[in-house]
């Protein structure tokens, strides 16, 4: 037979046998469900007359747990108990019905917000469409970048939560963004047809910014992007993306 120890008051371990253990999750059952079930009223009541009454109880610091396994097999045998249960179930178990229900539904709404928080991406792909060039040496110097094809006007998203510190004309790139991340990475975005962000705008992980283009030193529509871990100093995007569970191409 599975047992299972129980530190009481006094610092000793009691041994509860698992039928002992077994009734008291049936009574805690009772009790839980008292507030909407009119079956379960009597047992949650007869829950908290075995708890007030000391000389039915062992010790005050005796679990409530077994508390109520003792109150549910009193309430099934003793006709002298019974009618107690009755005149304190008809008020006590309602009255805190409104209470739960507005801590439950409390309770339901915040676990809705931390689970959209949990959701929304914190590292989104900057763009949809077709991987052209990689981050290396090309045409006798340092592509510092990925490119990423697809047609004009195609979204160019943040890929994190940061602050827009650059959104105009720049050589080379035709038009660019530059975006500063909370943890001081600064990420790149060239050759785009429209601008939807300003300096000093606050973006959110996956932010439509822009419009994808081919401005500047570029041979069609495509997303010229570079990330700069420290701020100053690019490094290949794909396994940075990679390394967050982005998959680039
Ligand atoms: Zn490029």
């Amino acid at each position: 037979m599975r047992q299972q120890a129980q530190r009481s008051a006094a610092g000793r371990h009691r041994r509860i046998t698992s039928s002992q253990t077994t009734k008291g999750r049936i009574a805690l059952v009772a009790v839980a469900t008292g507030a909407v079930s009119t079956a379960g009223i009597g047992g949650a009541a007869a829950a908290q007359i075995q708890a007030q009454a000391p000389e039915q109880s062992a010790t005050a610091a005796t679990p409530q747990i077994e508390l109520a396994a003792n109150a549910a097999d009193i309430a099934a045998t003793s006709s002298e108990v019974a009618p107690q249960i009755l005149s304190i179930a008809e008020y006590k178990p309602v009255a805190g019905l409104a209470d739960q229900l507005t801590k439950a539904v409390e309770y339901s709404n915040v676990r809705a917000e931390v689970d959209q928080a949990l959701r929304a991406p914190s590292v989104a792909k900057p763009a949809e469409g077709a991987f052209t060039s990689g981050y290396g040496p090309r045409w006798g110097t340092l592509h510092a970048g990925i490119d990423i094809a697809n047609a004009v006007g195609t979204p160019i998203l943040a890929i994190m939560d940061g602050t827009v510190i650059d959104s105009g004309p720049a050589s080379g790139y035709g038009q660019w963004i530059r975006v500063q991340h909370d943890d001081g990475a600064v990420s790149v975005y060239g050759h785009m047809e429209t601008l939807a962000v300003g300096v000093g705008e606050r973006v959110h992980a996956g932010q439509n910014i822009a419009g994808m283009g081919s401005r500047g030193f570029s041979t069609g529509s495509h997303l010229h992007f570079e990330i700069h871990p420290s701020g100053n100093g690019a490094v290949d995007p794909v396994p940075w993306f990679a390394e967050r569970g982005v998959t680039i191409q």
